[in-house]
């Protein structure tokens, strides 16, 4: 089975945070794991969680563009997949992304979403992840399982380069599921 993450994979948490904490346009970090910098640089002395991430926050945020495309190319592979997402443990989080999940794939897709601890390699055996985080896609590897490396495209300025990068990681994203048993990603 196929494990997709959500925030920095599909979802544009970092646009949206940067909209929520006021962060001026010169002070928006490019590239990176802009949710660790800006804890280090520009957000301190509140850290992130300091602010008030509502449900309104969680259900309103932005979807990369080129989300639908890569559902479609992870679907393509396992029609069973499943969004997983680890929760930072706050009720307005699940129903906010629960909405959100509707809002862009539509009902029939809530079924596929997984709501999780900090650690996702519970599910690892046998099955294929897709994140963000070096770390989870390292744990997961560790405990018997695959992961695809996305690396977060900057989505707070498009540029040429960010729309080259998506698309190559797609296309590199098809490749290696592809070179899965078609059987093995479709066990269940
Ligand atoms: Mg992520």
């Amino acid at each position: 089975m196929i494990f997709l993450d959500v925030d920095g994979v599909i979802c544009n948490w970092t646009l949206g945070f940067a909209d929520l904490a006021k962060i001026p346009e010169s002070k928006r970090p490019i590239g990176g794991n802009l949710e660790f910098r800006w804890a280090e640089d520009t957000v301190k002395p509140r850290s992130i969680w300091s602010y008030k991430l509502d449900q309104f926050f969680w259900s309103e945020l932005p979807a990369y563009p080129y989300a639908a495309a890569l559902v479609q190319t992870v679907e393509k592979f396992d029609k069973n997949f499943r969004f997983l997402t680890a929760s930072p443990n706050e009720s307005a989080f699940h129903s906010g992304r629960a909405q959100w999940i509707k809002r862009e794939f539509g009902t029939k897709y809530l079924d596929k979403l997984i709501i999780c601890c900090k650690d996702k390699s519970f599910c690892a055996r046998n099955n294929v992840l897709i994140d963000d985080k070096q770390r989870n896609i390292d744990s997961f590897c560790n405990n018997g399982g695959y992961g695809y490396l996305w690396k977060e495209v900057n989505g707070l300025k498009w540029t040429h380069a960010s729309v080259d990068r998506w698309l190559f990681q797609l296309k590199e994203l098809e490749e290696y599921l592809g070179a899965f048993d078609p059987k093995y990603l479709r066990k269940y």
